[in-house]
């Protein structure tokens, strides 16, 4: 496996040192960087969605985005006040990429003339009261120290891997599945950032909170979400093809 990153890496650098933009599918929706963190592209999505098929959603799905609407905007507005308070440099990159993943969220919102719950709300403020409840108590809780602040962050991408799993099998949507597809393969990674910073600056080995101890187990395993086409498509620069903060 190393050899093989190494091999990749070698590849990477040759596109860059002979000035030659790496390839990057069509159908590259997420930009991940070298620490995992895992952003969704605001045209990739536009363009994608210009192929797929809409339909008229249920009354679950439109809910279903609701509520995954202000559960990425609840990861944002944890990971900023952490940021505030610990000055970790990865609660602001993660709360950056969170931000493309709500307004991914309410793309699907506008397609199909769904209100936005997040409309008019600050950091902080929800319109579905669990998550109210559930921001009001993590925040809370990541306040105590660094050390709980990233345990927070590891349970925030637990929860949303299970929102989206759930949602994803109750759902044919092809433009749901396409946005909560990509949502969770940031989840993924961002939970291994969390994990990985714990364990760096506290020596502390995570287990899991609300994954089983299995699924936690494979996520860790799986790498390649935050393999080389993400460093080759990370050379190309993002500045501008980011969604702008919620
Ligand atoms: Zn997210």
């Amino acid at each position: 496996m190393k050899t093989i990153l190494i091999v990749a890496l070698m590849a990477v650098t040759a596109w860059v040192t002979l000035g030659i933009a790496a390839p990057v599918s069509a159908a590259e929706l997420t930009v991940v960087d070298a620490e995992g963190i895992t952003s969704l592209v605001a045209d990739g999505l536009q363009a994608a969605l210009s192929e797929s098929m809409s339909s008229v959603l249920s009354e679950n799905e439109a809910a279903s985005l609701m509520y995954m609407r202000e559960e990425e905007k609840l990861a944002y507005d944890v990971y900023v006040t952490l940021y505030q308070q610990w000055s970790l440099p990865l609660f602001n990159n993660i709360a950056n990429s969170e931000a493309t993943h709500t307004s991914a969220v309410k793309v699907l919102l506008e397609r199909y003339g769904i209100a936005d719950p997040a409309a008019g709300n600050g950091v902080g403020e929800f319109t579905d009261p669990t998550l109210q409840k559930l921001y009001d108590q993590l925040v809370a809780q990541g306040s105590q120290s660094l050390t709980d602040a990233l345990r927070v962050g590891a349970a925030i991408e637990e929860i949303d891997i299970l929102d989206l799993q759930t949602r994803l099998a109750q759902t044919a949507n092809v433009d749901i599945e396409l946005v909560y597809g990509n949502l969770l393969k940031g989840s993924r990674n961002h939970l291994r950032a969390f994990t990985s910073t714990l364990q760096r600056q506290t020596g502390e080995i995570y287990t899991a909170q609300y994954l089983s101890a299995e699924m936690y187990e494979t996520i860790m395993a799986d790498t390649t979400s935050t393999g080389i086409p993400s460093l080759a498509f990370r050379q190309r620069g993002n500045g501008n093809r980011n969604w702008r903060k919620p």
